[in-house]
């Protein structure tokens, strides 16, 4: 709900807050915020708050750097730590130019302007129920992270209760305070590994959440003496991160527009279509939905990330599986998303993808319900499975190559986009690492 601004002058004095806390995302999805004390609101209120864009990543050169922040009314809440020095409250604001329109290369207003298309469309809201994946790692004597985790527990293990049990319910409890509703946070495969689980919501306050939830992840880690990392594969040889994302459309009469119950797969055409377009640009929403090179070691076999383009109703392996739930539960679970991304990107990225699947019919190829991975290449050859990309590198060509992906970011964000990770790619490779000095130094 969006407050009005006297709701908020009154918030600010019943809660005595002394900071407000003004935060966007960058094209990298890393939040960033500006710190105003409370003498300011009138000013943020009005939309008057500047700062100086060239300094963001992927927003814009010196020449044009003036960019004014407005507040989203709707996303004003108090953090329930650091009340020493005064209670400090949180708002997200959208990027606009000094002619006052909506800045093209704020990722949020990109994801605004990709749901406006879909309500053109006839559909009310997307929804997304992210499965954020993360470890916990201790700190060495300089408070820097190490690769130690504390527990050698395993999914859904409980006893002992040690410090990441500790945190990971501090976590829980400081978002239910920030208004989340937490359906389910459980120890993950991995030892250190945890999963919250936080109930869908429409696409953009899904994205708004995803980012709120890493900074209190990583603020309530920090309290334990430890390291929360969203990093995608941070040890070899052991499960890596993922951020599932379930996702439903919803129609105008709040119906889940999905479901149809006269359906073998009780699955409605629209929820074919949309699979259609979700396996059609499978490989290149890939280079945003996992953006770093790292996350290309997370999808490998062995380890419950998908490596195949393919969907199933009743196999855990393919890249979207279609959880039991139908009615209002009925949604594709993506599997290859990761906490790397940005939420706002990715969420248009493959929302794009479905409503491409939807203008143009696009059949739901690639249903396959056997174990992909107990193929051989020439099965799934002859089934026409292809793998997800292998690389950063092979990701992104496949993104250039897609208009419609493309199209997802806009020309601001694409153009930000793929130069920032061809030069993050061209940095990995000219790096050599520990494994090849390993493997050559004395073989030659
Ligand atoms: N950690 C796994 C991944 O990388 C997912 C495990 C699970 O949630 N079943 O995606
Ligand atoms: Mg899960
Ligand atoms: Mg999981
Ligand atoms: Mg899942």
């Amino acid at each position: 709900r969006e407050y009005t601004k006297d709701e908020v002058r009154q918030m600010v004095k019943d809660e005595d807050i002394r900071f407000l806390r003004v935060m966007f995302t960058d094209l990298l999805g890393t939040i960033k915020s500006v710190d105003l004390p409370v003498s300011q609101l009138d000013k943020l209120l009005d939309n008057k708050i500047m700062f100086d864009g060239s300094s963001i990543d992927g927003f814009v050169r010196i020449e044009e750097s003036d960019m004014y922040l407005y507040p989203d009314m709707s996303t004003w809440l108090t953090f329930p730590w650091g009340a020493e020095h005064g209670k400090v409250a949180r708002v997200i604001c959208s990027v606009h130019n000094t002619d006052g329109t909506p800045f093209s290369g704020d990722p949020r207003n990109n994801l605004k302007r990709v749901l406006k298309d879909m309500r053109a469309l006839g559909f009310k809201d997307f929804n997304i129920g992210p499965e954020p994946e993360f470890f916990l790692f201790k700190l060495d004597e300089n408070g820097n992270p190490t690769t130690k985790v504390n527990d050698q527990e395993n999914y859904f293990d409980m006893e002992p209760a040690d410090r990441g049990e500790d945190c990971r319910r501090d976590i829980v409890l400081a978002l239910e305070k920030m208004g989340f509703d937490v359906e389910a946070a459980h120890h993950e495969v991995a030892p250190g590994q945890h999963e919250v689980d936080f109930k869908y919501a429409d696409a953009l306050e899904a994205a708004d959440n995803i980012q709120t939830f890493k900074l209190v992840v990583k603020t309530i880690a920090k309290k334990y003496g430890l390291h929360a990392t969203f990093m995608p594969k941070p040890l070899s040889g052991i499960n890596g991160s993922g951020m599932h994302l379930n996702m439903s459309l919803f129609d105008q009469e709040g119906h889940n527009a999905f479901y149809d119950k006269d359906d073998k797969n009780q699955l409605s055409q629209t929820a074919y279509h949309f699979l259609g377009g979700l396996m059609k640009h499978a490989r290149s929403f890939t280079a945003i939905c996992d953006p770093i090179v790292n996350s290309y070691k997370r999808l490998v076999p062995g380890y419950e990330a998908p490596v195949y383009v393919a969907w199933s109703t009743s196999n855990r392996s393919p890249l979207v599986r279609i959880p039991n739930d139908r009615g209002m539960g009925t949604r594709l679970e993506l599997r290859s998303a990761d906490p790397s991304a940005n939420p706002y990107l990715a969420i248009a990225s493959v929302l794009e993808a479905g409503l491409d699947g939807l203008r143009n019919d696009l059949p739901p190829v690639h249903n396959i319900d056997e174990n992909i991975y107990q193929m051989s290449l020439a099965e799934r050859q002859e089934k026409g499975i292809v793998n997800l990309p292998d690389t950063l590198h092979n990701a992104l060509k496949d993104l250039a190559a897609d208009d419609v992906i493309k199209g997802s970011m806009g020309e601001h964000l694409y153009k930000s986009f793929m130069e920032a990770k061809t030069w993050e790619y061209d940095g990995y490779r000219q790096h050599v690492s520990d494994w090849e000095r390993q493997q050559y130094m004395e073989k030659y």
